[in-house]
């Protein structure tokens, strides 16, 4: 089954490897004003930000902090991760001289798959990127979001959103671009949302007010891709075989092992690293797409592994497979981008800009360009209308606009 057919089915009832969860929120006006928070779990930090809307697309950051979450919070009980976070906020509110008594919104950008059932509630379907945190799975986590904050004395703060950071990231580019319909992560995941219109949404039922609604398409798991040996195998090791397959082949989190994977055969068929000492790349997951960027001077990703002497033909060698892994990983991307778009406008009538966040395409040398030239490839000329735009932040600050979009639309009372 094709990308759009995918997305198609995934609007209704049936079963496909696209979720398409509806996130119960439409684009931001540009009018929203005030101060939210937002607290930002993505899958290597933890963000909160206080953030001000001034109410004609300008959104300021006024405080912000960042934890790393360790990995015994990660994986051990659901409360103590959830404590963690309700910690993290205490010590933002210390640290910023904040008032943690009087009332504050929060928009919560939780970047896993979650069952969304109104724009404050929702449930963790699976976790992803190594998260395995017990008592979480099928939970609602704006809930237990909420008895953490409680259990913290944090009552003032109301958990007002519950944010997918692909939402958000579409929400922060929207809030001051009315062009923006589309939002991507490429960072240690990878996902996108779009803007539907709401009589499209066959399964939600019955049809809910407001003309469109954004679309969390939950692209990791898309599963219609043709795959080699290396991802089957990286696929059959990991935390969650046969799911989010395409994330295995696009995400940050990934490219660096199919690139050691590579590197494992070919030192076994001896023809790479003759005579070296490459046991460093026995350990699963030790090369990153950090180390991938350093390709770009073969010698420093060599000695990043304790290796001086690599020849000179084995830096060519690694160099291309590091420009295959990441160059095969943007064009996936961009193709998923094209079918999304389509679906909003099959004629590429418009000008459609794509609100894209994450470290992978902001810092891995040439990611963009590799994106760019797939869609022009795709839609010749005609993709002038599409433009990829970096919003650095867009997970935090659009959290923040979701809650005071959120906040807008409650009812009085
Ligand atoms: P998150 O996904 O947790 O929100 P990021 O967007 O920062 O965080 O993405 C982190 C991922 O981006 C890392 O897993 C890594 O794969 C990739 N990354 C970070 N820095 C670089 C870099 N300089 N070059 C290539 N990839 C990078
Ligand atoms: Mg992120």
């Amino acid at each position: 089954m094709g990308f759009a057919e995918a997305m198609r089915r995934g609007l209704t009832q049936a079963s496909g490897s696209l979720k398409m969860i509806p996130s119960y929120v439409g684009r931001p006006t540009g009018k929203e004003q005030g101060t939210y928070l937002a607290l930002d779990l993505g899958g290597t930090n933890l963000r909160v930000l206080a953030v001000r809307l001034d109410g004609q697309g300008g959104a300021a950051t006024d405080a912000a902090s960042r934890f790393v979450v360790p990995q015994d919070r990660m994986r051990g009980e659901g409360t103590v991760l959830f404590d963690f976070l309700a910690d993290c906020l205490s010590l933002f509110f210390k640290n910023h001289r904040l008032d943690r008594l009087s009332p504050w919104e929060l928009g919560f950008t939780f970047s896993f798959p979650v069952a969304q059932t109104a724009v404050n509630a929702g449930a963790l379907l699976t976790w992803t990127k190594g998260f395995t945190a017990s008592g979480v799975e099928g939970q609602n986590v704006a809930a237990l979001l909420a008895n953490a904050l409680a259990r913290k004395n944090l009552s003032a703060i109301s958990v007002a959103a519950l944010c997918n950071d692909t939402v958000g990231t579409l929400s922060a580019k929207s809030y001051a671009d009315p062009s923006c319909d589309m939002g991507v992560i490429l960072g240690t995941g990878t996902n996108a949302c779009y803007v539907e219109e709401t009589q499209r949404i066959e399964k939600l039922n019955p049809s809910l007010p407001g003309k469109e609604m954004i679309i969390n398409l939950e692209w990791g798991n898309f599963d219609h891709l043709e795959t080699n040996v290396y991802d089957q195998t990286l696929d059959r090791a990991s935390f969650n075989p046969g799911r989010q397959r395409m994330e295995k082949m696009v995400s940050g989190m990934y490219l660096g092992e199919l690139v050691r994977l590579m590197v494992v055969d070919m030192i076994e068929q001896g023809e790479l690293l003759k005579q070296k000492d490459a046991s460093a790349f026995a350990c699963p997951y030790s090369v990153t797409s950090e180390h991938m960027a350093k390709t770009f001077h073969p010698d420093d990703f060599f000695a990043s592994f304790g290796i001086d002497d690599a020849a000179g033909r084995d830096g060519v060698t690694i160099a291309r497979v590091c420009r295959m892994v990441s160059a095969r990983a943007a064009r996936i991307a961009a193709a998923a981008i094209a079918a999304v778009i389509l679906r909003m406008d099959k004629d590429l009538g418009r000008r459609h800009t794509v609100a894209i966040d994450g470290s992978l395409y902001e810092k891995y040398p040439g990611f963009e360009e590799n994106m760019r030239g797939m869609l022009e490839e795709l839609f010749a000329s005609r993709a002038v209308n599409i433009r990829l735009a970096r919003v650095s932040d867009g997970s935090g600050i659009g959290a923040a606009v979701i809650a005071a979009v959120a906040a807008a639309n409650r009812p009085q009372g």
